[in-house]
């Protein structure tokens, strides 16, 4: 008995850094969303989408739990993260047991997202194109030496055409399984009904539509092979791993309400403002391509995020009524709110391209069962077809008087106040 406490004790000492404890737990409190937010700022990782009158979950280190207590509080661990295998075999095997002659389908794995996205270029070579980004701009791998991929899909694919560009993307936090689901059925739809429903078949033809499944390689495969509560990338520094994609970008990198400075913050901003490959290459190739639209999947909480998270923009008003009217279409009712923080990147494709951007939470959930996941998918559909839909204020062309090229243009408008260096052009 001795030898066996002293062999868990060693081994307990051998485990890798790699594989830190995170718990989901639960606090029940009175003033629970004043709470939730006060902990939020300190650099917690609140769960937005579970805050509620009287309770708040949070995903923590053994540290934050020890803090924590410490301040009082009394979580209750609801899971222990471990690896997403584990629990999709967990769960096939349930579903086996109930039906077995149909096993459901389950979560696509990092590799199965890219091999979708592929096969999906090689059923529709003339429409969808599977782009190597990394590859493309030569920029360098992730840390974890992996490339960042997307889909294109337009008529006359392998043209840059005069037409808007609408970017879809998900999983910069790599635990929100839900939302690559939702970029690759949306993917599916624009392919498998491009010539046979004339709406859509219309869209692909008047715009370039990029779909970017997984913005977190790295994180999304260590969620699959290591641990299901996984938020950030995988970036290892001295004092911890990770920085929260989502709170890296230049814009509001240094707001009131920026991400943690803490590198052992689920929130962590990073060492400096686009410290990251991933933001840099989002930011590289949105230069180039220049979305006029965004639509930025996150889970869970069934809302749809605008503006800033504690900086004004001019037109606040008009973007609340947009998120609010994208809601609808995605049957959320008209939930919406700005989000909790600044650094992200639907606030910087705001910011710097002036690009109608907004960031949708979906699910009720991270990990949902696959067959709901497929379901949320369906349900939102709508409100991506009305992103690209939405006419835009103000569009055209600017060109050179003399030559008849066109020119980079900046737009300001009278009577707008842009107070955060906003950038509104072509
Ligand atoms: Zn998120």
């Amino acid at each position: 008995m001795r030898k066996t406490i002293s062999l868990g004790f060693l081994l307990a000492f051998a485990l890798p850094a790699s594989a830190q404890v995170l718990q989901r737990v639960s606090i029940r409190t009175p003033n629970a969303p004043q709470i939730a937010h006060q902990l939020q700022s300190d650099g917690y990782d609140v769960l937005e989408g579970s805050i509620e009158k009287g309770s708040f979950q949070l995903v923590v280190s053994p540290e934050s739990m020890t803090e924590l207590m410490a301040l009082g509080f009394r979580p209750r661990v609801l899971e222990t993260g471990r690896p997403f295998y584990e629990i999709e075999a967990e769960r096939m095997r349930d579903a086996e047991g109930a039906s077995p002659d149909a096993p459901p389908a389950g979560y696509p794995d990092l590799a199965n997202v890219i091999a979708q996205m592929q096969t999906a270029a090689a059923n529709f070579p003339s429409i969808c194109q599977f782009v190597d980004l990394t590859a493309t701009y030569g920029m360098p791998k992730t840390f974890g030496n992996r490339s960042l991929y997307a889909v294109k899909i337009s008529d006359n694919v392998n043209v840059d055409e005069d037409e808007q560009a609408v970017l879809i993307v998900s999983a910069h936090h790599c635990r929100e399984t839900v939302t690559p689901v939702t970029a690759l059925h949306a993917m599916d739809q624009f392919t498998q009904l491009y010539g046979v429903d004339p709406m859509i078949t219309n869209l692909v033809d008047t715009h370039e539509i990029w779909i970017a499944p997984v913005w977190n390689p790295d994180g999304y495969n260590y969620v699959w092979v290591g641990n299901n509560l996984w938020r950030k990338n995988r970036h290892a520094f001295a004092n911890g791993i990770g920085v929260d994609l989502n709170r890296n970008y230049d814009f509001g990198w240094s707001a009131p309400c920026r991400g943690s400075s803490n590198v052992s913050s689920e929130t962590y901003r990073g060492p400096s403002p686009a410290s990251e490959v991933e933001t840099q290459t989002m930011k590289v190739w949105s230069e180039d391509v220049r979305f006029s639209k965004v639509l930025d999947f996150h889970s869970f909480g069934r809302e749809t995020l605008w503006e800033y998270g504690c900086d004004p923009h001019p037109l606040s008003n008009y973007l609340q009524n947009e998120a609010i009217s994208l809601s609808q279409a995605a049957g959320y009712g008209s939930k919406n709110r700005p989000p909790s923080a600044d650094g992200e990147h639907f606030e910087w494709q705001l910011n710097a391209y002036g690009a109608y951007s907004f960031l949708m939470e979906i699910s009720t959930a991270f990990q949902p069962p696959f067959s709901s996941a497929q379901a949320e998918a369906a349900q939102v559909f709508p409100a991506i077809v009305q992103l690209i839909n939405q006419p835009v204020p103000i569009s055209g062309h600017v060109t050179d008087a003399l030559t008849g090229l066109p020119v980079e243009a900046t737009i300001t408008t009278r009577g707008l106040n842009f107070q955060r260096s906003e950038v509104n052009r072509s």
